[in-house]
């Protein structure tokens, strides 16, 4: 059988949304995984500069997938929300911290060995419709497919070749790695900290501390997010003061700059023949986190791949509608309703207040990041806790 395009589907970025999509089109929609090809700037492993906490949704859809995690983790056993000293902790599952270099190959080279062609070391650097389809760049190599899936993350490559524009602005992260001190009893439990002081420096976001493993030894991932709704902001310095409140001198640590795209209503998911899908389209807003969201959004772009190569369809709109209306579709963007007046708005004291002082509010914040719905007398609640806050 001959075909007019050289693949059926070429996936650009080989990070979790990339894998994700590659494996659930193989695994769920049986797609000839030879017709599907990855394309990654990078040779794997690759570096990933990320805290690396995957929640449970993102690891129960790799199960579902059939990938079992074989590399090292750390469980996640709660959370602590803290503000200048006072502390607030729930224990809870929410799934595991990973080291992005060891996850993203291990999940690069499922996909290889379930047969799709995985090309890394490849930067696209040429995007163009053709009849049909695409015509792709890489180096001095070029070749065609039918349909693509945009995984290139925040610098996403495919969007700046197609001239898409950028829906908001981009939030800030600098992160970095220390080993565990005795001080960091909270991350020794398997507990991640959220730190909210840097509210006080004009900042919008928080500060973090995640057990995470490096070469076999307990370590702590730190960093600070900085969501960057308004203009301002000193981000490094407000790191060095937040490092300094633990004992650390910011200038014996190496730090590693990184933007992040923020999914909001805007946010576009599909053009003809084209999806975005993880990062490339964005990651949740307040807390800067997207991998589980990739990982599941990539399974909702494999059925709707799959279908659009059944049917010769091009049109990917049902799939930007499902994935608004998914789970980690709709907490995106209640994620981004509330990162705007939670970090910028009048909401922002009441919010943080009734994070650190009721327990109630915690679980149901935790219920909702392993992607339940919060039932309307538990909104209620909240409501009526924010309406009733008397200021501290
Ligand atoms: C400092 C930091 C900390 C974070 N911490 C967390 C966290 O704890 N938990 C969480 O859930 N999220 C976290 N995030 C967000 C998380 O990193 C992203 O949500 C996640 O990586 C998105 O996955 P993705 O597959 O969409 O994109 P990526 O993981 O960014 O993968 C994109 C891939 O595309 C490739 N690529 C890029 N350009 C090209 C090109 N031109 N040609 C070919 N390939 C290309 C890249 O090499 C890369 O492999 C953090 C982000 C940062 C910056």
């Amino acid at each position: 059988m001959t075909h007019a395009f050289d693949h059926d589907v070429a996936i650009v970025g080989g990070g979790p949304a990339g894998s994700s999509t590659a494996l659930h089109l193989v695994r769920s929609h049986g797609i000839r995984a030879d017709r599907i090809v990855v394309l990654d700037k990078a040779r794997f492993p690759r570096d990933k500069p990320c805290a690396g906490a995957v929640s449970q949704l993102g690891v129960d859809t790799l199960h579902a997938l059939g990938v079992r995690i074989d590399v090292p983790f750390v469980a996640m056993r709660g959370v602590r929300v803290l503000f200048r000293g006072a502390v607030g902790e729930t224990p809870c599952a929410m799934g595991i911290v990973i080291r992005r270099t060891e996850f993203d190959t291990q999940l690069v080279s499922e996909a290889r060995s379930a047969g799709v062609i995985v090309r890394d070391g490849e930067p696209l650097d040429a995007l163009e419709r053709i009849p049909g389809g695409f015509r792709l760049g890489a180096g001095r190599s070029a070749f065609t497919a039918r349909l693509v899936a945009a995984c290139d993350g925040a610098g996403s490559t495919t969007r700046k070749l197609l001239g898409l524009r950028e829906p908001e602005r981009k939030g800030h992260l600098y992160v970095l790695d220390t080993p565990q001190r005795p001080s960091d009893d909270a991350t020794s439990r398997g507990l991640i900290d959220f730190d909210l002081s840097v509210l006080d420096d004009g900042l919008q976001g928080y500060t973090w501390d995640f057990p995470t493993m490096i070469d076999g030894a307990r370590s702590v991932s730190r960093g600070i997010y900085h969501a960057n709704i308004e203009p301002g902001g000193e981000v490094k310095a407000s790191l060095a003061r937040a490092l300094a409140r633990r004992g650390i001198d910011i200038a014996t640590v190496k730090l590693r700059p990184f933007s992040t795209r923020p999914f909001v209503r805007g946010s576009l998911l599909a053009q003809e023949g084209l999806v975005l899908v993880g990062e490339a389209a964005g990651i949740d807003r307040a807390t800067g986190e997207g991998i589980g969201q990739a990982i599941v959004m990539g399974g909702i772009a494999a059925r709707h791949l799959a279908r659009a190569l059944r049917t010769g369809g091009t049109s990917f709109d049902a799939y930007a509608r499902e994935v608004r209306g998914s789970t980690i579709g709709r907490h995106m963007l209640q994620s981004a309703w509330l990162a705007r007046r939670v970090y910028g708005g009048r909401l922002g004291p009441p919010a943080r207040r009734l994070l650190l002082h009721s327990t109630f509010a915690r679980d149901a914040a935790m219920r909702w990041y392993n992607g339940s719905s919060l039932p309307w007398s538990t909104k209620l609640r909240l409501g009526a806790g924010l309406a009733l806050d008397r200021g501290a």
